[in-house]
């Protein structure tokens, strides 16, 4: 049987940041899969020799030079670049099935139980459940599917500008076809639930296994202080201290230590 993988993306020394969090957290949690990272061109030298560390593959994804079909769609649709980088997740064929992962996730449990699911497993948005959230989803990869989505983005665009509002329109069943293809939340227990639902933050939060922190501050937006062992921000980073602080935490005592 083929290997089963994580997979991430980072565009950016920024998103990479991110995403050697999240490779160290799965390690961490002592997954027994793959570890795959799809970057872009402009990521650093020194963000790579990290990344090369952490993950068993560091693949450049460059669509405008590829001369494939996700350039010509990019031709298209120049908007949608980082999406059609995340679509390049479909063409890993030599993995039976993956897991995708946003860079701006962080896993605190082992979760290699989610390659139990099938294609298109993800959790609900939490601004429109009947969406799922694009930030973490089991997929398997086809140069099949690829092409449709491709072929999709470039007909018919994406709803939101990203990747989820394609694969909300191009999987557009989810919402009811499946219910073993909806992943609990607390495979994607998004920060801002502690905003529009801080009860059930309380009562379930400490359950989550994976935290994604979705919306523009970034765990890496923030300032953080090591002897202190703050963060420093604006009001959103000391309303949900806990968790920016395990991102920082780990990102400081494992993570810098490569940077040098
Ligand atoms: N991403 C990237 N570079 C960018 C923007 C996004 O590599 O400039 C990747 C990264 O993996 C990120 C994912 O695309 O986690 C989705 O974007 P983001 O997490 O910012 O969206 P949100 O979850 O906040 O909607
Ligand atoms: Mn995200």
């Amino acid at each position: 049987m083929a290997e089963q993988a994580f997979v991430t993306l980072a565009t950016n020394d920024s998103y990479a940041r991110g995403a050697m969090v999240l490779g160290k957290s799965l390690r961490n949690h002592k997954t027994s899969k793959k570890l795959v990272v799809l970057i872009g061109p402009h990521v650093s030298d020194q963000a790579r020799a990290v990344l090369h560390k952490i993950f068993d593959e560091v693949r450049l994804v460059n669509v405008l030079d590829s001369g494939d079909t996700a350039h010509l769609a990019m031709m298209k649709r120049p908007d949608l670049g980082v999406t059609f980088t995340k679509l390049h997740c479909w063409t890993l064929t030599h993995y039976s099935k993956c897991v995708f992962m946003d860079a701006d996730t962080l896993v605190v449990s082992n979760i290699d139980e989610l390659f139990d699911r099938e294609e298109r497993s993800a959790a609900p948005d939490p601004g429109w459940p009947d969406c799922f959230n694009s930030g973490v989803f089991m997929f398997r990869p086809s140069n099949e599917t690829y092409g449709k989505l491709l072929q999709y983005c470039t007909e018919h665009g994406s709803f939101d500008g990203g990747d989820q509002g394609v694969l909300n329109g191009f999987f557009s069943d989810w919402a009811t076809a499946d219910i073993n293809k909806h992943l609990p939340f607390i495979y994607n227990m998004s920060s801002i639930a502690i905003y529009t639902y801080l009860p059930a933050f309380k009562q379930y939060g400490a359950n989550a296994k994976v935290v994604h922190f979705l919306g523009q501050m970034k765990p890496w937006s923030y300032t953080y202080n090591p002897t202190q062992r703050g963060v420093r921000g604006d009001a959103q980073a000391s309303s949900q201290p806990g968790l920016l602080l395990q991102w920082w935490a780990l990102y400081s005592a494992e993570v810098v230590p490569m940077l040098i």
